[in-house]
């Protein structure tokens, strides 16, 4: 019984971006809620470790928001506590902003036990960095990167793409400067306009040429070509990295592990007893359902949804075909129909004992998840 991976969100940030809608809010840097904040999550892994449910956790991930934000003290008192709480831990992440990441911060989260920085940098060009938002620069960012990178730390970087002003050029230069910074990861993100923030208010409606479908696999595309000649291989459909720098974090979300999530807007996926468990801590938390295999909520709206055993076998495959290893073929036994006809449309093929998902089957994705998903009924 317990979570194979701890996942703490951190709500704050300097700023917001122009086109985030994440639970986070832009505070103040000395705002007493911060503090706050570390104690609430300190108590809470302390709940849970005695309640023996962080037993088996492996991974633990410090998201947000913006984590460096808490500043180098308060984040390595985090890092200490999820370290005492979780002694299997072994990669442990903490999400960065160029602006937030001074050298003490990286010294002091290396020293309280954190293993791995995953840094928002989206752009190395200025003028997009502007229209995005951010209040870091390029030349922030690339110093910042490299100081993570001289530290030890294992680093991963975060961009994106199909945003304002970038061009094939651009994301070419920003894609060759990040390689050659040295890190171990980097995930790919094309620009996705959500409504209620300034860019939906902004671009809402019709679909701004710079983001059309096709420019978002254009650019996904060359972000392949330039990554994986530079050695880093694509094993998600966003996610690359060196050997041996996978995040194993995000791999047990895509893998069905369970896992619990601290912090407003923290999302926790649970399976049998530890759900009854968890109860203790979540007082919110509904009677579980008799027939739920397993169980997704999030601390933000507080809403559980109560999957059976078919509807988590399901997602268990589509969350499966977004790494490139895919699944086991034998998982998908009982739908050969469905199976046969992913195959014969190019979405899937056949590699050893795995399906695996083909170039066609992530470009087409909400053809291949939407069909996984609809063995669910
Ligand atoms: S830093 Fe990240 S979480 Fe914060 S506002 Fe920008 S995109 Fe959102």
């Amino acid at each position: 019984m317990g979570f194979g991976a701890l996942y703490v969100h951190v709500p704050f940030c300097a700023r917001k971006c122009l086109y985030c809608d994440f639970a986070s809010e832009a505070k103040r840097a000395d705002d007493p809620c911060m503090d706050a904040f570390v104690e609430k999550r300190l108590d809470e892994l302390k709940r849970l470790a005695t309640l023996g449910l962080l037993e088996s956790c492996k991974t633990a991930y410090i998201g947000g928001g913006t984590p460096t934000f808490l500043g180098a003290r308060r984040l390595a008192a985090l890092i200490t506590g999820i370290r005492s709480a979780c002694p299997g831990v072994g990669e442990l992440s903490c999400e960065a902003n160029p602006d937030s990441l001074g050298d003490d911060v990286i010294a002091a989260i290396a020293e309280a036990g954190a293993t791995r920085l995953s840094i928002g940098v989206q752009s190395l060009d200025d003028a997009e960095l502007e229209e995005l938002g951010r209040i870091h620069s390029a030349a922030q960012a690339r110093e910042r990167v490299k100081a993570a990178v001289d530290s030890g730390l294992d680093v991963s970087v975060d961009l994106m793409c199909a945003i304002p002003r970038q061009t094939a050029n651009s994301w070419r230069r920003t894609l060759d400067e990040v390689v050659k910074l040295g890190v171990g990861h980097v995930s790919v993100y094309p620009l996705s306009i959500e409504e209620d923030t300034p860019f939906g208010r902004r671009y809402g409606g019709d679909c701004p040429s710079f983001n059309e479908e096709d420019i978002q696999a254009e650019r996904m595309e060359g972000a392949e070509r330039v990554l994986t000649a530079a050695g880093l291989s694509r094993y998600e459909v966003a996610s690359y990295a060196m050997p041996g720098k996978q995040c194993a974090h995000n791999i047990a979300y895509w893998t069905g592990v369970p896992y619990v999530g601290l912090g407003r807007g923290a999302a926790s996926m649970v399976e049998g007893d530890a759900y009854d468990a968890l109860r203790a801590l979540f007082a919110w938390l509904p009677e579980r359902e008799p027939d739920a295999a397993r169980m997704r909520f999030s601390t933000l709206d507080r809403e559980v949804e109560f999957l059976t055993a078919r509807e988590a076998w399901a997602e268990d495959l589509m969350l499966g075909m977004r790494l490139t290893r895919g699944i086991e073929a034998s998982r998908m036994a009982e739908a050969p129909v469905v199976r046969d006809e992913l195959l014969e449309r190019g979405l899937i093929a056949r590699q050893g004992n795995r399906l695996v998902p083909t170039h066609d089957g992530w470009l087409l994705g909400n053809e291949l998840f939407g069909a996984l998903w609809a063995l669910a009924n």
